[in-house]
């Protein structure tokens, strides 16, 4: 029989999306999320191809698509000289390669778009305010105030949810730190570029920037190993552990990167988690979807395009086949694609932050890349059609 109902816990990229793809099946969804007023966390996302087909489908890119920036590349450069070592077309080469557009925006412009479709959706309730700490089924649905056929865990890299799910992976420390610094377009130097994203990458170290056209701002993001001070999304440094880092991470970078990142405004660091192997349902009617299933590292920039990925998907398979069987496929054909992206995330920490010999061969190998070469190599990324996997 079809599934009637479904609550769905946390309201981020992975619950919301979740929500509307259920409720396109004809499910009623109730969302359950601990924030009492959808504030914003964050700065910027890429969303690839493989993400931006999704929201397409749920009528929830069109909400956004004259904001965002479409950049015309992905290009990695020398954190040290700030010379181009390689570059992937995106734009119009891209969107036709993959069959939909990649771009850059404000987390806060994704999330009000989500934020609106659910809103206007007759089949979904969102209740804000609504902490779940010690979960079972009986008391979500007691939350929620109706039954449901389905539980959904999207409550991120600390989980409580996870708690219902036997040999689930834990929340471990990647050894990685975050730092972010938002500066405002007008005030960023020209080799800063604005029509692209750029990973700056050096020994132990890279910095992702790129513009957040809606906003004015140029989002960058350094990546480098350091120490855990506990669950955090947003520690605001001192400045003298702001010029630590700068000194630490980025000894041998270009002095301009370097000063501009000692005096932007306000920035804010954090220490990185990705979610260890494990289960992912019980394989009767609960699953877990997200960063609370496989929070990863931002190497690939593919975390929240995972999690749109996997709620496009789940909603496919719950409303085509026994919901037993569907979560078993689901853990099956999910893992082994959140595996592969993960591997290639592994592979970008390789590659972007090399020193010495291996540096030298992945600038010779980059050199003798056609663009078009390294594009095909994201095929299998970028051009993945949610909702549409073989039973
Ligand atoms: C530096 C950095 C850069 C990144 N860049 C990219 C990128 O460019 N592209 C990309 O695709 N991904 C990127 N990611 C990854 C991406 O941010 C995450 O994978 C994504 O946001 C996960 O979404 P989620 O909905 O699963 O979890 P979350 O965003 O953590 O949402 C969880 C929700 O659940 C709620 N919640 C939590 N606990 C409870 C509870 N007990 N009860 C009720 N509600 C609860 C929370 O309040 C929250 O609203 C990046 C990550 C980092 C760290």
């Amino acid at each position: 029989m079809a599934l009637q109902s479904a609550i769905v816990v946390g309201a981020g990229v992975a619950g919301l999306t979740a929500a509307l793809s259920l409720a396109e099946t004809g499910m009623r969804v109730t969302v359950l999320e601990q924030s009492v007023q959808m504030s914003e966390v964050g700065a910027g996302l890429q969303i690839s191809a493989n993400g931006a087909r999704v929201l397409d489908r749920l009528g929830v890119l069109p909400l956004f698509s004259s904001q965002w920036l479409q950049p015309e590349c992905v290009t990695l450069a020398s954190g040290a000289t700030l010379a181009d070592l390689a570059s992937v077309p995106l734009g119009r080469a891209g969107a036709a390669r993959w069959g939909g557009p990649y771009g850059v925006l404000h987390r806060a412009t994704l999330q009000s778009a989500l934020l609106r479709k659910v809103d206007e959706h007759p089949l979904i309730s969102l209740k804000l305010g609504t902490r779940i700490d010690k979960p079972s089924k009986e008391a979500l649905e007691a939350e929620a105030g109706t039954r449901a056929d389905l539980f959904v865990g999207a409550d991120g890299v600390w989980s409580k949810m996870r708690s219902l799910v036997e040999g689930a992976g834990q929340a471990r420390f990647s050894g990685f730190v975050a730092w972010r610094f938002v500066i405002p377009e007008k005030d960023a130097p020209a080799f800063i570029p604005r029509n692209r994203v750029t990973a700056f990458t050096g020994a132990d170290a890279h910095v992702v920037c790129y513009p957040l056209k809606e906003v004015g701002a140029i989002n960058l993001v350094a990546i480098s190993a350091g120490e855990d001070p506990g669950p955090a999304w947003s520690i605001s440094p001192s400045e003298e552990q702001r010029r630590d880092f700068v000194k630490r991470a980025l000894s041998g970078w270009n002095g301009h990167l370097c000063e501009l990142l000692l005096s932007a405004p306000q920035p804010t660091w954090w220490p990185l988690f990705g979610v260890g192997d494990g289960h992912w349902t019980d394989s009767r009617d609960l699953v877990l979807i997200g960063d609370a299933a496989h929070a990863m590292l931002p190497f690939a920039a593919q975390g929240a395009v995972m999690a749109i990925e996997d709620a496009y998907d789940l909603a496919g398979m719950v409303s085509s086949m026994p919901i037993g069987a569907a979560l078993v496929h689901y853990e099956a054909i999910r893992r082994a694609r959140v595996a592969k992206v993960r591997a290639r995330g592994d592979f970008n920490r390789f590659a972007y932050h090399a020193r010495g010999p291996v540096r030298l061969a992945r600038d010779a190998v980059f050199a003798l890349s056609p663009a078009s070469r390294l594009a095909a190599k994201l095929d299998w990324i970028y051009g993945y059609k949610a909702g549409e996997q073989p039973a």
